[in-house]
C-alpha cells in the first residue's frame, strides 16, 4: 500500500549535523565545527525560523570573553557598528562604583546586526542556511530526523538545539528544563546629553531587590537601526505571575529617580517584554545524538549575560561533535563537564551567590561590598568581576586565595554599615 510516506522518504535530504536556530549559539556552533573540521562544509545545515536580519530584544552587551571567542574564529569585527565600553557603573541604593574593564574588548551592539553578521559568517564558511522552522524531530536508527516547516525532511547524525529561550527542541526529545524563567522589560530611548558621562559604561543598578524584585535595572549605551545613539534600558527579575509587568514598570521608575541624568529619556517608555532562562549546572546538557547550546542552557542569572554561554557552549559542543563524528560515540558524555570548565563558569558561580541573599535579607550584603571604594589602589570584589568579564583577568583567579582574602577584607569593612541599613529597611 502506498501511504505517501515513501515519496517523502525518497526526498529526504541528508547531512551530518543539523542546527535548529540561527542565533549566535547556532551560528557559533557551526563556525567552531567548521574550524575543527573544514571538511564538514556543505554537510552542516542551519534551520532558522525567521528571515534575517531579525530583531532580538537584548541589551547587546558583549563581554571581552565573547570578543576573544569571535577572534579565535578569525572574525573581523572592525566593520561591525558598535559602542566601545570602558567599564561598569554598579549602583546599589545610594552608592555607585565604576570598575574599569582595563581593555578595549567589551562593546554594545544591536543584536539584529550581530546575529546577521554571525549567520553570514557561518554561511560563508560552508554551513547551509535555510529560513524555515524545524517543526519536529526524533531519534531514529543511527541518526536524527527533522521535519521542516516547508515540508522537507532531513536526516543527520547529530542535532544541535540552538533554538533559544522558547525553543521546542527539548520537548522533541523529552528533555526537561531546570533553570527558572524570568520576565524582562526593555526599551530604547535617545541617548540624553546629560548622561554623557555614561556613554561608555554598562550601568547596572541592583536596587530592585529592595522592592522585592530579584533583578536589576540596566542602562546600556547603544545604537538604533539607523546607527544613532540610544540608551538601551530595562529591568530584569520578574516572575511569571499576574501583575508582574506592572510591578516591574513601577520598580523601573522608582530606580530611575536615582538616575536624574536618564530621567528625561524615559518619560513615557514603551516597554517590550521578553523571557530569559537562568543557567543551572544541574540540568541535562545533551542526550544521545542531541546537544543543547546557548539559551537552551540559559543565561548567567546575575548579569543576564547570555552571549558568553552561547560562545562557550558552542565551542564545547563543536569539539564534542567533531570527536563523535570521528569515533562514532554519540553519547556526548563529556559535554556537560566541558561547559562547566568554560570561561563563563567562574563568573556564574560568583554571580549566583548574590541573589539568595537578596531574598533572605532584602538588602544584599555582597552588593554593599561591591560598591565600596577599596582602600589604597586595591581591588574590590566587583573589580575582579569586571576584570574577568572583560577577559583581562583569567576566571581561575576567582578560585585563588588572593580573591577570597579580598572578599573577607571587604566583608569585615561593610558589615556594621550593612547591619544598620538592614535594620533601617526592616523597620
Ligand atoms: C531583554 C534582554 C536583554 C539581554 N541582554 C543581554 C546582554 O546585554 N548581553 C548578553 O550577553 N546577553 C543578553 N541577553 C541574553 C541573550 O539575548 C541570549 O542569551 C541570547 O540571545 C541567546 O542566544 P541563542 O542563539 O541561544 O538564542 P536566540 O538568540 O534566541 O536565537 C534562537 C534562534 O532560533 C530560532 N528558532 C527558534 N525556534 C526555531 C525552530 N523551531 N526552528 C528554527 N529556528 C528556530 C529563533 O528564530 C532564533 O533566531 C539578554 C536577554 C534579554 C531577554
Amino acid at each position: 500500500m502506498n501511504t505517501g510516506w515513501e515519496k517523502i522518504m525518497r526526498n529526504e535530504k541528508r547531512c551530518r549535523v543539523i542546527i535548529v536556530g540561527g542565533g549566535p549559539a547556532g551560528s557559533l556552533t557551526a563556525l567552531f565545527l567548521l574550524r575543527e573540521r573544514p571538511d564538514l562544509a556543505g554537510n552542516i545545515l542551519i534551520l532558522e525560523a525567521k528571515k534575517f536580519p531579525r530583531e532580538k530584544i537584548c541589551g547587546g552587551g558583549v563581554s571581552g570573553r565573547v570578543t576573544r571567542r569571535l577572534r579565535e574564529l578569525g572574525l573581523n569585527l572592525d566593520a561591525l557598528p558598535r559602542v566601545p565600553l570602558k567599564g561598569f557603573t554598579i549602583c546599589y541604593q545610594d552608592s555607585r562604583y565604576r570598575p574599569e574593564f582595563g581593555n578595549r574588548d567589551c562593546f554594545v551592539v544591536r543584536r539584529s546586526v550581530l546575529d546577521d553578521f554571525l549567520l553570514r559568517a557561518a554561511a560563508d564558511g560552508g554551513a547551509e542556511v535555510r529560513f524555515t522552522p524545524a517543526v519536529g524531530a526524533c531519534r531514529e536508527g543511527r541518526g536524527v530526523r527533522v521535519m521542516a516547516g516547508d515540508g522537507s525532511l532531513y536526516r543527520a547524525e547529530v542535532l544541535v538545539g540552538a533554538d533559544g529561550v522558547n525553543g521546542k527542541s527539548r520537548e522533541w526529545f523529552g528533555v526537561s528544563r531546570r533553570g527558572g524563567k524570568t520576565l524582562l522589560l526593555q526599551v530604547d530611548a535617545p541617548f540624553p546629553e546629560e548622561a554623557a558621562d555614561l556613554q561608555d559604561s554598562l550601568v547596572l543598578d541592583f536596587t530592585p531587590p529592595r522592592f522585592g524584585i530579584r533583578g536589576y535595572v540596566w542602562f546600556f549605551p547603544s545604537l538604533n537601526e539607523e546607527g544613532e545613539r540610544v540608551v538601551n534600558a530595562g529591568i530584569t527579575g520578574g516572575d511569571f505571575s499576574r501583575g508582574t509587568a506592572r510591578r516591574l514598570r513601577e520598580c523601573f521608575h522608582a530606580v530611575l529617580r536615582g538616575h536624574p541624568e536618564m530621567a528625561a529619556a524615559f518619560h513615557q517608555p514603551s516597554f517590550r517584554a521578553y523571557p530569559e532562562r537562568r543557567f543551572t549546572p544541574f540540568q541535562r546538557f545533551c542526550v544521545e545524538r542531541v546537544v543543547y547550546v546557548g539559551e537552551q542552557l540559559g543565561v548567567d542569572p546575575f548579569t543576564g549575560e547570555g552571549l558568553a554561554v552561547c560562545a562557550d557552549s558552542a565551542a564545547a559542543a563543536a569539539g564534542c561533535i567533531a570527536r563523535a563524528l570521528e569515533e562514532g560515540d554519540f553519547s556526548f558524555r563529556e559535554y556537560a563537564a566541558e561547559v562547566r570548565r568554560s570561561p563563563f563558569f567562574p563568573l556564574y558561580l560568583i554571580g549566583t551567590t548574590y541573589w539568595p541573599q537578596s531574598e533572605w535579607g532584602r538588602t544584599c550584603f555582597l552588593l554593599s561590598m561591591s560598591t565600596r571604594l577599596p582602600p589604597g589602589g586595591k581591588m574590590n570584589v566587583i573589580d575582579y568581576y569586571a576584570g574577568v568579564f572583560s577577559g583581562r583577568i583569567p576566571g581561575e583567579e576567582l578560585y585563588a586565595l588572593r580573591f577570597w582574602r579580598t572578599v573577607l577584607r571587604d566583608a569585615a569593612a561593610v558589615l556594621p554599615r550593612w547591619l544598620a541599613s538592614s535594620r533601617r529597611y526592616e523597620n
